[in-house]
């Protein structure tokens, strides 16, 4: 059977996480959390301290840091060189500081590259800002997820309080507003849909009717052949 590779994109909290890893199980697939590799490079430069305006030193340390993500029971487990982080880069702290290091050219480089490579051969579920436009342009399916501030805030509310940390909607949705802000106005690989990706408003949606909806388009093309 032929194996596909699917993007999907959209910006924080809009329902990409958990239907990419869900959708990847329905089909066998691989599932790649690319936000979580900008979120390991970001927890190593606040590891070191480095001022995050600093891009040739925050650049040079993506260059020498080994990534590697392995599947967990409830996402994705995420190693810095041979160190395992998963809790840490969901950090607030990180999260905050994430958008400006995935502002840098040269940090954005090492990434792609690596997510290229696991993406070779298909099979694989990849999920972020420009995984359309700019990582793997042609992808066999492109989805981009939107959901209403409201949703979002209340999604990533209740995420947290499973992880155990208590944040106020208020704050959420203004971390919410400037990471949007952010991550679609800077100049390397905006987040922005790409022409061909079907756009999905997950506001209304259920997981289980987000994850079906991927699902059903991805096997139009598995078992019609085209696009
Ligand atoms: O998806 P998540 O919210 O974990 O992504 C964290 C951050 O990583 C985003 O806010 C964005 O700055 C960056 N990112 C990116 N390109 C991707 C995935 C994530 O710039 N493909």
């Amino acid at each position: 059977m032929r194996t596909i590779v699917i993007a999907i994109d959209g910006p924080a909290a809009s329902g990409k996480s958990t239907t990419g890893r869900l959708v990847a199980r329905r089909l066998g697939y691989l599932h790649i959390d690319t936000g979580a590799m900008y979120r390991a490079v970001t927890l190593r430069a606040l590891e070191e301290k480095l001022p995050l305006e600093d891009a040739d030193r925050i650049s040079a340390l993506a260059e020498k840091t080994q990534l590697r993500l392995e599947k967990g029971d409830n996402g994705v487990r995420v190693f810095v060189d041979g160190r395992e982080v998963t809790q840490q880069v969901r950090s607030a702290q990180v999260t905050r500081s994430v958008s400006a290091v995935s502002s840098y050219q040269r940090v954005r480089n090492v990434l792609v590259r690596e997510q290229r490579r696991m993406a070779d051969g298909g099979g694989v579920v990849l999920e972020g800002r420009d995984i359309g436009t700019v990582v793997l342009p042609n992808a066999d399916l492109k989805i981009f997820m939107i959901a209403n501030v409201p949703q979002r805030v209340e999604r990533r509310k209740k995420d947290l309080e499973i992880a155990g940390v208590d944040v106020d909607s208020v704050t959420l949705e203004q971390e919410i507003r400037e990471r949007d802000r952010l991550d679609s106005t800077r100049e390397a690989s905006p987040l922005r849909k790409a022409s061909d990706a079907i756009e999905v408003d997950t506001s209304g949606m259920s997981i289980e009717e987000q994850v079906d909806f991927v699902v059903a388009r991805a096997k139009e093309i598995i078992e019609g052949g085209g696009k």
